[in-house]
């Protein structure tokens, strides 16, 4: 039964439909009385993320996220790249949130098209009755977001205009093609509903790459993500690029887990940097030092504590309305594979406060490391 849903949403076989969710490329997934399916990775034209949403007015087919291209050289790609005039909007650092409404209900997907049980409940909570109004006006449609702040599972960057839980409004796409809304449009409906978009920083020409420069040089000074750079009618796909304080502080971030993600994030931002500080001529002396810093001292920082027998995890805490909302968050995470360490729960003041440590490989490798000595790698 369930099958012949997802077969007829992707165009594609009875059997096709079987023979991918038997290789683990599609997921049956339930959310209370809710089925759907996540596509793992990208199937005929449907990219990886897609979820199909199984309502009982029929499925609604939310498409992924598209990747962002990131620039290393502004002045050769933004040129080339856009047709015309440039929207430059803030590039807020949190995770990506896609909202849509079934049956009545708010429902928000990650990046991967799962259902989140703990975004889909602080986000009805704190701006259900926004996003409700817009979604019920624009019926098959999704609203595109980024979550900020430090209350959350995947993502923690305290913004002083959200600390602790914020959403943020990048687009408004119809949900089973993915075409987003021109922004002046999209701009109204957010102001329309109440909701908070992300920041217009500038309408610039696409020749006027100082311009973009003088915003960068600010966005870095205030220690914010970067940019995302769109055509208004989305002609063109957007491009986005990064502040170096972006970059060293996800390096920071990252060499505190050496083992975990500490590889990939050192290799991509150096590329980022070094043709950011050819870019723009001169600044190797102080990109020396600040790179030195980011990798070197979070790296002997996490040592020091294993060693002192710190235990090195990941922790984060969830505010929530019931123990009930507890337990469903918990047993969503670690039923999309986020290994646990530990959680401790605590009410106060009628919240519950959920606190939630991920193991890391790092820990181990490093305490291998002190007791033997020997290197784990080359
Ligand atoms: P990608 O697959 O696009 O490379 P990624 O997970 O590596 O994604 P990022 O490097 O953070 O992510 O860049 C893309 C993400 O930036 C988007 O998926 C979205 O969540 C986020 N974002 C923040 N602000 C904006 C914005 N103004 N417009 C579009 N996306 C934004
Ligand atoms: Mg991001």
């Amino acid at each position: 039964m369930g099958v012949d849903v997802l077969a007829e949403a992707l165009s594609i076989t009875r059997e096709e439909a079987y023979s991918y969710i038997t290789r683990g490329a599609v997921r049956a997934m339930r959310y209370r009385s809710l089925p759907y399916y996540v596509l793992r990775r990208p199937i005929r034209g449907f990219e990886e993320g897609t979820a199909v949403l199984v309502g009982r007015e029929g499925p609604l087919v939310v498409r992924g996220y598209p990747p962002i291209r990131r620039v290393l050289l502004l002045s050769t790609a933004v040129p080339r790249h856009f047709p015309g005039e440039v929207y430059v909007e803030e590039k807020m650092n949190g995770y990506n949130v896609r909202v849509v409404m079934v049956d009545g209900e708010l429902l928000a997907l990650t990046r991967g098209g799962y259902i989140c049980p703990y975004t889909t409940a602080r986000l009805t909570r704190e701006q259900g009755e926004a996003l409700r109004g817009l979604l019920g006006e624009m019926e098959g449609y999704m609203v595109n977001g980024e979550v900020v702040g430090v209350e959350n599972p995947y993502t923690r960057h305290r913004y002083p205009e959200a600390p602790l839980f914020g959403f943020f409004v990048f687009e408004i796409r119809e949900a089973s093609s993915g075409k987003p809304l021109p922004i002046p449009e999209r701009m109204r409906k957010v102001e329309e509903h109440g909701l908070r978009g992300v920041r217009l920083l500038g309408v610039i020409g696409k020749d006027d790459v100082e311009g973009l420069k003088e915003i960068l040089r600010s966005l870095d000074e205030e220690g914010r993500e970067g940019v995302v750079l769109k055509d208004p009618e989305y002609r063109v796909p957007p491009l986005k690029y990064t502040t170096p304080a972006a970059n060293l502080g996800d390096i920071e971030a990252g060499m505190r887990f050496f083992f975990d993600e500490g590889r990939s994030y050192l290799y991509s931002r150096i590329l980022r940097e070094a043709f950011r500080v050819y870019e723009e001529g001169g600044g190797l002396e102080e990109l020396e030092r600040r790179l030195g810093g980011a990798i070197l001292e979070p790296l002997l920082r996490a040592i020091e504590e294993v060693e002192e027998g710190g235990q090195l995890v990941e922790e984060f805490t969830l505010r929530m309305s019931s123990l009930e909302e507890a337990r469903e968050f918990l047993a969503f995470y670690e039923g999309v594979g986020a290994p646990l360490l530990y959680y401790r729960v605590a009410q106060r003041d009628g919240e519950v406060l959920v606190t939630v440590a991920k193991a890391k490989e790092t820990f181990d490798e490093i305490a291998r490391i002190l007791e033997t000595g020997l290197s784990p790698i080359d």
